[in-house]
């Protein structure tokens, strides 16, 4: 349920609703907006008649149910967008964050030349995987920790935050004091025990979305590292499994906008594992800035052809460098009137 407070509400009548939605047996998540604040209770086995019973209290304007399973994701709860801070990069906050690198970590050589490359043509991030989730056991599987310890020289080296996946609870402690944001790849979408230990670490996590996933289980995974105590998740778009076999997935922009018309969380789109297409990502990524997502993950390699993992999908040096001057004038053209639009959504 969500206990809209009158905007003239004082702070003893939002903590009395606080500690009402507290007695019946619920958590109280509280969101204060320019005009107005938020009490969202949520959980299960609490008293509901009780919440109901909120709208006769002083400085409440009306207590209305969770039109969606998924809550502290939703709009309803918070109008206005999140804005994610990954090191000193904002993701949401109107402009078009673009996180680049291979998609593994290989040598030195490779990550450290592909960090200089990619922060030169304007990526603000980072990517690189340590540990990998390959379809097959016999197909490379990350250098693991030696690319964790690779990935934190890059970061202090070159200045950009990092981003790299997760596969375990075990290795969730060590690679958050590595990394500055962590991904929960899309096999791992609905590991529910990692997601419950990702709402425990301090550091953002990119959440995407899972091959088969509806949008409604991507926002109820994304439930489940908020309502754990982790607000710092970026929600990630990259193909779903369909009957096309020319593109390695089906890129779903339409679920890019819907995720960000049901969601206050920043979406970013995976043009690279979304066609599997060294030649489809720009104009895929042109789209995604039209569309008004908050930004791309592109997996860049020195020489494609000789990557461990990902190759066919992968931009070299240049291919990058092309990719970001075609997207200056779509990322100069949607900032503006999306984050209008956004503004007058929060409002209405
Ligand atoms: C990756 O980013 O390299 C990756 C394996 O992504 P996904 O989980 O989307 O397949
Ligand atoms: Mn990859």
């Amino acid at each position: 349920m969500i206990i809209n407070m009158n905007e003239g509400a004082t702070e003893d009548e939002i903590q009395h609703v606080i500690e009402r939605v507290r007695e019946a047996g619920f958590q109280a998540h509280v969101t204060r907006g320019t005009e107005r604040c938020i009490v969202a209770a949520v959980g299960s086995g609490g008293k509901r008649h009780e919440l109901e019973a909120l709208a006769a209290a002083g400085g409440v304007a009306e207590v209305v149910p969770i039109a969606q399973p998924f809550k502290l994701v939703s709009r309803q709860v918070k109008p206005h967008r999140s804005v994610i801070e990954v090191g000193d990069v904002k993701i949401g906050d109107g402009s078009f964050a673009v996180i680049a690198g291979p998609c593994s970590v290989e040598s030195r050589q490779q990550i450290f030349s592909t960090a200089q490359a990619v922060k030169a043509a304007g990526a603000r991030l980072l990517r690189g995987g340590a540990y990998k989730p390959r379809t097959s056991p016999y197909d490379f599987q990350g250098l693991g920790v030696e690319a964790l310890r690779l990935l934190s020289e890059v970061r202090k080296q070159v200045g950009l935050p990092v981003v790299t996946e997760v596969m375990s609870t075990e290795d969730a402690e060590l690679i958050a004091e590595h990394a500055d944001m962590l991904q929960v790849g899309a096999r791992n979408m609905q590991n529910f025990a990692l997601l419950r230990r990702l709402a425990t670490v301090s550091k953002p996590v990119l959440l995407k979305r899972g091959p088969s996933a509806t949008v409604k289980e991507w926002l109820l995974a994304a439930e489940y590292l908020l309502a754990g105590g982790n607000p710092k998740v970026v929600l990630c778009e990259r193909g779903i499994k369909t009957f096309e076999t020319e593109t390695r997935n089906t890129l779903d922009l339409a679920a890019v906008a819907l995720a960000r018309e049901l969601s206050h969380l920043p979406v970013m789109v995976d043009p690279s594992h979304g066609t599997g297409r060294r030649t489809l990502i720009a104009p895929t990524s042109r789209a995604a800035a039209a569309l008004g997502a908050d930004g791309i993950i592109v997996e860049v390699h020195p020489c494609p052809e000789r990557a461990l993992s990902d190759g066919a999908q992968s931009l070299d040096f240049r291919g990058f460098r092309d990719l970001m001057q075609s997207l200056a004038e779509p990322m100069r053209a949607v900032s503006i009137p999306q984050l209008r639009m956004d503004k007058a959504a929060a409002k209405s």
